[in-house]
């Protein structure tokens, strides 16, 4: 059992409380003093009787905190958060801000990933293990007490990937969508995968709105599973086939994300690919910029290439943006999390 009560959801708290021979009530008030007014220990719940503090402490409960090591800011006004967890273990966390002042932030799910993909500074991590939700869902408390700032939408678009952390991460997105907490809206939070389906199969069935991405980098196997071994695993015909599934449930749209690398998968066959691939699946495609970084050979595409790519998309009515490199000289753009201070594999 995990005795953080920031992991703990409303439900899991008052069961809790009725389990320890209390209220159930109690399990709100505590949920709302964590994840609403931020309360970092469990001396600050003022709303308890000394004595139940004592017990919650005697029993091994705890509130997690994660500790913010440094905060690096770039120029262009996007700022990355280095957190130590409880045991050590580090995290980054990225703030981005539109040109309406709306902040996005980019959390992380685990230390490292296991995926390895070959263009991501993540996946070259060594694997260390998961986040619990409190760890995830912290992230967002942590932003917006450092800031004084609220965050409107939540990308889980760090560090690791969230579907191979499953529980972990559903778990920290209803924390985060509780209206007794932080109540960010469920369409404002979005779930990126690199493609296991296991996991889109799942969400497709879960009683919340959130958005789902889909890195999809190639739409030609034997490209993707170069540079994507979880390709191997779960190949795009199978892929595709939980994404129309997903959509058939959930009548929600669905991103695909394209990072744009020169001469492996921005020709404009492959744009095409993508079309064939996806046709008649109501999507958004993100083409991205791919960010470099050291240890890593690809560059990325030539301007003119992405918009030529992203124009044979729109003309077959997809609705493409172009994301371009932002947050470099603090490398906290996507694929650059983690440089720097963690071992490679
Ligand atoms: N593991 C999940 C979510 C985290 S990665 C996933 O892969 O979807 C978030 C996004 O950044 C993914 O689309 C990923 O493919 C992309 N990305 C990784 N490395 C990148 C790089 N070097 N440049 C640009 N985008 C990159
Ligand atoms: Fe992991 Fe996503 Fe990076 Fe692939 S792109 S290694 S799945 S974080």
């Amino acid at each position: 059992m995990n005795y953080d009560l920031k992991s703990m959801t409303t439900g899991e708290l008052e069961a809790l409380f009725v389990s320890l021979g209390h209220q159930k009530f109690l399990g709100k008030t505590v949920f709302s003093f964590i994840h609403a007014h931020g309360a970092s220990g469990i001396d600050r719940l003022s709303t308890l009787s000394k004595s139940l503090r004592a017990e919650l402490c005697e029993q091994g409960f705890f509130i997690s905190r994660l500790v913010t090591v440094e905060v690096f800011k770039d120029p262009d006004g996007t700022n990355k958060y280095l957190f130590e967890l409880a045991d050590g273990n580090r995290i980054e966390t990225v703030e981005l801000t539109d040109e309406n002042e709306r902040r996005t932030l980019c959390i992380s799910t685990q230390v490292g990933c296991r995926m390895g993909c070959a263009f991501c500074a993540t996946g070259r991590l060594h694997f260390t293990r998961n986040l619990t939700a409190g760890e995830i869902a912290g992230q967002v408390l942590e932003v917006e007490k450092a800031s004084g700032e609220k965050i409107g939408n939540v990308v889980y678009m760090g560090m690791g990937e969230p579907f191979d952390n499953y529980d972990e991460t559903l778990k920290s997105v209803r924390i985060l969508n509780d209206p007794a907490g932080r109540n960010i809206g469920a369409r404002h939070i979005t779930i990126s995968t690199s493609g296991i389906i296991p996991g889109i199969e799942k969400l497709a069935s879960e009683d919340l709105q959130v958005r789902l991405a889909i890195s999809l980098h190639s739409a030609r196997d034997e490209a993707r599973q170069k540079i994507m071994g979880v390709g191997r695993k779960y190949p795009l015909e199978a892929l595709i086939d939980a994404v129309r599934d997903y959509q058939a449930k959930t009548r929600r749209r669905v991103t695909f994300e394209y990072v744009m690398i020169k001469g492996i998968n921005d020709a404009s066959l492959d744009a095409r690919a993508i079309v064939r691939l996806i046709r008649g699946i109501k999507a958004n495609i993100n083409l991205i910029e791919y960010n470099p970084h050291e240890g890593c050979d690809f560059a990325p595409s030539d301007r003119k290439t992405i918009k030529v790519f992203g124009g044979i998309l729109t003309a077959e009515g997809f609705e493409v943006a172009i994301r371009y490199k932002r947050g470099q000289q603090i490398k906290a753009a996507c694929g650059q999390l983690g440089t720097g201070w963690l071992k490679t594999n």
